[in-house]
């Protein structure tokens, strides 16, 4: 087994949790997950853990995960490696393998909390470092436009597909039964659609009407419109997919009423007469007789 410490940051709060969990992994060289903000205290203790330290990695660009990078490279003279490198930082790539003091571990691109979301998956311990795209507690935000509900649900499958045993998240504690834990943020997921769609069919047409029947006392206060960026998250996923539309004002939205397919009765594609199949049927026999809408030349 590889030695995985965690340096927890002084920054605990709302979305935090106890603050941002910096990762160190291995020995000699050691690789750093997150250095967390810039905060020279917090970095010390990431040094004197992970002494020498050979690669320094960014699950994504957020303040609570990224700005300590700098001085902690600066301090170990260890390489930066990101998705959107900046500065001297080196790009890594979706299924890249780093291969540091002796640890293997692979790049997934995984977005959906951001659109630049990385998540770490370290081979022969089968351990998954999540960022924020897994917590060890509560659910991640998903915040569009950089969020993207459609995304982040086909990373939750990306990521359960890797067969991890661990989950090192981002923030909170580490999960030791990570593919539950991938199945129950996926159910989650979609229970909140199912109650998107409910309350649309009840007439609430904006995110933040809908806030208080979905959420209900879980979410009071500061966290309603953080709540109600997650419901414009599943709203624009489902509009994506052609089952809600906008009416009137840009943040409202309406079901798209699903009617039977003219020709076969299964349900028709949103806004047409015939399901997808039949569509593309039809328009590869071209018009057939009965149908056809011209003047007839015999
Ligand atoms: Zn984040
Ligand atoms: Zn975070």
């Amino acid at each position: 087994m590889t030695r995985v410490r965690r340096v927890l940051a002084p920054n605990p709060g709302p979305f935090t949790l106890e603050g941002t969990n910096t990762w160190v992994i291995g020995d000699r060289p050691s690789i750093v997950i997150d250095p967390g903000p810039d905060d020279p205290g917090h970095l010390l203790s990431v040094v004197d853990e992970g002494e020498p330290v050979g690669a320094i990695l960014l699950t994504h660009r957020h303040p609570d995960h990224a700005p300590g990078a700098a001085r902690l490279a600066e301090a170990t003279a260890a390489p930066v490696y990101a998705f959107r490198p900046e500065g001297d930082e080196r790009p890594i790539r979706h299924n890249q393998v780093l291969e540091v003091g002796g640890a293997s571990v692979r790049a997934v691109h995984t977005p959906g909390h951001t659109a630049d979301h990385l998540a770490f998956f370290l081979e022969e311990d089968r351990a998954l470092f999540t960022g924020d795209a897994v917590l060890g507690r509560g659910t991640s935000v998903v915040d569009p436009p950089d969020g993207d509900m459609i995304a982040y649900l086909h990373s939750l499958n990306e990521m359960r597909g890797l067969g991890p045993r661990t989950i090192y998240p981002g923030h909170g504690p580490a999960v030791f039964d990570a593919v539950a834990k991938l199945d129950q943020y996926a159910a989650h997921r979609l229970r909140r659609e199912e109650q998107v769609i409910e309350a649309l069919a009840g007439g609430k047409g904006t995110a933040a009407e809908m806030v208080p029947g979905i959420y209900g006392e879980e979410v009071t206060g500061p966290m309603q419109p953080v709540a109600a960026r997650s419901v414009l998250a599943h709203l624009l996923k489902l509009e994506r997919e052609g089952k809600v539309a906008r009416s009137g004002a840009v943040d409202h939205f309406v079901l798209v009423e699903q009617k039977p397919c003219a020709r076969c009765g299964r349900l028709a594609a949103p806004r047409s007469r015939y399901c997808r199949q039949c569509s593309m049927d039809m328009l590869q026999e071209g018009p057939r007789r009965g149908e056809e809408t011209g003047p007839a030349v015999r």
